[in-house]
């Protein structure tokens, strides 16, 4: 017998799960990581499973011939953000597992080979960059990139990766790997209230909304905050909080995200007006058109109210990911496999699948969080909700690999 999702679940619960803060701290490379990846390799061969990790630290569970091509392959995987919640990651490698066990037990006669995958350092929460397993694999990070990754203690990727036993010499493009994959779907905990909000216990991915990073610097004059008169301040301070205001106002109107969730004060001092304020905007919508809308109105309203207060605006974007539509002919397929009544939706989180689209049809499921609540200890889903992503899962692999 191998162990049921339930079973997994509470296998995997304790790993690298802070005492204090009840949140999850597995960082790739890291002793907690090891711990998760001894997990994967265990339900690997406890499957009778062919495991193998690639060259960049991805792992791998076949069932069937790898070389075979036109693989069906699921996962997601097991790592986190600083105190994460128990779902981001995990719920689409057990998923991926308990639907393979489903499709097993009901004696479907695969045509094509199937994998689940455990996608190395995910969340990016040791060296700062998101998706480096699938970055890597797809060729969209390259080796001397990789290798100026350090982490908060100055420990390079490749000094962890070897303390972790895993060979740094060989991380590069895998496109031999990436060429015998057929599909890939990954199923992963909704970070929003969209099925939630439609009734929904499972839903798809339509697209990765495009998102960036905007830095606002709003230049004043310090001074006195007892001796000046509130006509003579040249306060950044205020122009700053208008803008906040309306990033807010013009993301309501558009049916986006804009949130200014940093921020920098010049002298930073209590009895001071400031002399520079410096916020980071970082504003997602579901296409390209939309958000470039929305961040022009919030930047023309930071320049109207720097100019009323006699304040100086520098606006740059320090980073920016075009949208990721995912195919339409895997999505459509899914949802007819799904019976055609699943929600369709789209999504301001980056995911491997986003990475891995670029070079192989990718699709995701998403499975219901009833707060919306993510990258944090609070993060939920149901258990039925969980098994109906398990179900719905074994579904699209049974359609996908079994024609
Ligand atoms: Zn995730």
């Amino acid at each position: 017998m191998t162990p049921s999702f339930t079973e997994m679940w509470r296998e995997l619960a304790p790993v690298g799960r802070d005492a204090g803060t009840r949140g999850y701290r597995r960082y790739a490379w890291t002793g907690a990581d090891a711990d998760c990846r001894a997990w994967f390799r265990e339900q690997a061969l406890a499957r009778g499973l062919t495991y193998e990790t690639d060259r960049n630290g991805n792992q791998w569970a076949w069932l069937g011939d790898p070389a075979a091509g036109d693989a069906v392959v699921t996962g997601s995987h097991l790592d986190s953000v600083p105190d994460g919640g128990a779902f981001d990651g995990p719920l689409g490698v057990i998923s991926a597992f308990a639907a393979l066990d489903e499709l097993r037990a009901s004696g479907a006669h695969l045509t094509r080979p199937l994998a689940v995958a455990n996608f190395a350092d995910e969340e990016g929460a040791r060296f700062g960059l998101a998706c480096v397993g699938s970055r890597l694999t797809a060729g969209q990070l390259t080796k001397e990139q990789a290798y100026a990754l350090r982490d908060a203690d100055g420990i390079t990727l490749p000094q962890a990766m070897e303390a972790a036993g895993q060979d740094p010499g060989a991380i590069g493009p895998d496109p031999g790997r990436l060429s015998r994959i057929g599909a890939f779907v990954e199923l992963h905990v909704e970070q929003g209230r969209a099925l939630d909000l439609s009734g929904d216990a499972v839903g798809i991915a339509s697209a990765i909304w495009p998102h960036g990073r905007w830095r606002f610097d709003f230049h004043g004059e310090a001074n006195h905050a007892g001796t000046t008169r509130l006509a003579d301040r040249r306060d950044p301070m205020i122009g700053y909080a208008r803008t906040v205001l309306a990033a807010r106002r013009e993301a309501e109107l558009a049916g986006a995200v804009a949130t200014f969730g940093k921020v920098a004060v010049e002298p930073n001092g209590v009895n001071a007006i400031p002399s520079l304020v410096r916020g980071w905007l970082d504003s997602r919508a579901a296409d390209q058109a939309t958000l470039d809308t929305v961040v022009s109105a919030i930047e023309e309203a930071a320049r109207e109210h720097a100019r009323r207060d006699g304040v100086d605006l520098t606006v740059v974007r320090e980073s920016f990911t075009p949208v990721v539509e995912f195919g339409h002919a895997l999505r459509d397929e899914l949802n007819r496999i799904l019976g055609g009544k699943i929600p369709v939706l789209g999504t301001g989180a980056g995911h491997d699948a986003g990475i891995l689209s670029a070079a192989v049809p990718t699709a995701m499921l998403f499975v219901r969080n009833p707060t919306g609540v993510s990258h944090s200890p609070a993060e939920f889903a149901a258990e039925d909700d969980c098994l109906a992503g398990v179900r719905a899962l074994a579904g699209v692999l049974e359609g996908l690999a079994c024609r």
